[in-house]
């Protein structure tokens, strides 16, 4: 395992779309524990590959401390439900902090690094944080979720 650096916007990488896996590897349980590691040591709740200039898809999240941090791999959501307002912030964008709509309830298919197919519900937090990270894969970052004013101010 190992610290990774973090891509910071505006790093090209973080807009770009990356690829499905196909097959879980040792490679790919070594990148998914070295993330975990780093969005522990960063203080992050989420971290998406792309972010560590990793062209997977791979989602780790850790929202509580006691569980396990949780591993997706190849996410879909199958559903969306309500809307709710929250100020999201990102590793790739330190110090900004941007209000994002997004749905409140998902439910999501992804597979563990057993390969196997999990689907679950998400709501609140959880449910907020896996859009995030889902948007990442899609090389969709805050600096997308932006006022006009606040795309300005950042580019100074
Ligand atoms: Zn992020």
């Amino acid at each position: 395992m190992a610290i990774l650096e973090i891509l910071k916007y505006p790093h090209t990488n973080l807009k770009k779309k990356v690829e499905k896996i196909n097959i879980i590897n040792n490679n790919i349980i070594n990148i998914t524990n070295s993330m975990i590691e780093t969005m522990i040591h960063n203080n992050g709740i989420g971290l998406a590959a792309p972010q560590v200039n990793i062209n997977k898809q791979i989602i780790v999240i850790s929202i509580n401390e006691k569980i396990k941090p949780l591993i997706l791999i190849n996410p879909i959501i199958i559903l969306k439900k309500g809307i709710t307002t929250n100020t999201e912030g990102c590793l790739s964008f330190p110090d900004v902090f941007v209000k994002v709509k997004r749905n409140k309830i998902i439910k999501v298919i992804f597979f563990d690094l057993n390969g196997k197919k999990n689907l679950f519900l998400a709501d609140n937090l959880l449910s907020i944080c896996i859009q995030h990270e889902i948007d990442h894969l899609n090389g969709i970052t805050l600096y997308d979720k932006m006022s006009t004013l606040k795309k300005k101010l950042i580019q100074k």
